[in-house]
């Protein structure tokens, strides 16, 4: 995709106001604004209506630019040089003299941090003085935004401006890695886990447990599309959406194909979009077949149980 000068420079003026913007990544799209600035973190909460405790992750543009605010270690350096700027979010211990806002964290004293691939968001970033705390930039608790018209559909003009980007190659939000002590996984994501284990040469926990939480993106009902979902089923009525991950010769106006030959990269892609265009067409509910539970399918699974808790 070009690069529009002119729509960055028209974004940069807005982040450099303390307003909220939203921008496109490669996971999903974000709803951004200085995370150093008080007034433009609060705004985001505001806008998500996103509970004050469910802290934000926080974007730069390289590893040197994350010096004053964090401090990290070879298990971060070694994931850094192999996966960024890529979907991977680290959560690292916050230095006590970083400007970050409290309003970020949560008067937490660890940061989630990543280094979105996006070249126009990179070239934004590059240009900009502060890092930006962006959570994705859909209503709390439901689907993404993978398109900037779902960012419309969600916000309408409550939001200042959104950066065209076009539609995000991963589809799914970044996988995060706590690597303060000995790390684990605390949400699947467009990173497949087996190519972080690989990295580290060991074995890494997946603790997305709602009964500890530390990142809201495990707790039970999130990505939910606002009707009713059920998982591995084989046959639909037709008035119901019914979602496959391989598309098949019947076609029908209530089947909905994730991918042409049970792809789950380009599954995932489809996923936010499919859940989107199903409740525009105004289905009562979702049933879903069987998705494959490896790689990607593993963290399409974790949303569409998420999802189903509706
Ligand atoms: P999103 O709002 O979709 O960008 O999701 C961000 C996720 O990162 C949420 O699940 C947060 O709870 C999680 N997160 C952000 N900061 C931290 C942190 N310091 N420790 C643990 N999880 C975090
Ligand atoms: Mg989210």
């Amino acid at each position: 995709m070009k690069i529009n000068l002119s729509n960055i420079k028209k974004a940069k003026n807005l982040l450099f106001n303390s307003e909220c913007i939203a921008i496109p990544t490669e996971t999903v799209y974000g709803l951004a604004g200085n995370a150093y600035s008080d007034k433009a973190c609060k705004k985001i909460f505001t806008l998500k209506k996103r509970p004050k405790n469910n802290p934000l992750i926080v974007h730069y543009h390289k590893f040197q630019d994350l010096k004053k605010d964090c401090s990290f270690n070879k298990n971060f350096i070694k994931l850094y040089k192999k996966f960024c700027p890529g979907p991977i979010t680290f959560i690292l211990d916050l230095k006590k003299n970083s400007k970050i806002s409290k309003f970020v964290t949560n008067k937490k004293k660890t940061l989630a941090v990543r280094f979105p691939k996006h070249p126009i968001t990179r070239n934004l970033l590059k240009r900009l003085n502060f890092p930006l705390a962006a959570p994705s930039a859909n209503l709390s608790k439901r689907v993404s935004a993978v398109c900037s018209s779902h960012v419309k559909d969600d916000f309408g003009k409550k939001i200042k401006y959104i950066l065209e980007g076009g539609k995000s190659s991963i589809g799914l939000e970044s996988t995060i890695i706590d690597l303060r002590t000995k790390p684990k996984i605390l949400r699947l994501g467009g990173l497949d886990f087996s190519a972080i284990q690989r990295v580290l040469n060991q074995k890494v926990k997946i603790q997305n447990n709602p009964s500890k939480i530390s990142a809201p993106g495990q707790f039970k009902l999130h990505y939910s599309p606002g009707i009713p979902i059920k998982l591995n089923i084989r046959k639909v009525k037709d008035d119901e959406a019914y979602i496959l991950i391989r598309e098949k010769k019947i076609k029908k106006s209530n089947y909905y194909f994730l991918s042409r030959k049970g792809d789950l990269k380009e599954a995932a892609k489809n996923l936010y979009s499919t859940l989107r265009k199903i409740k525009k067409n105004k289905h009562l509910s979702i049933s879903v077949s069987k998705i494959p539970n490896k790689g990607l399918g593993k963290t399409i699974n974790d949303r569409l149980i998420r999802a189903s808790k509706f």
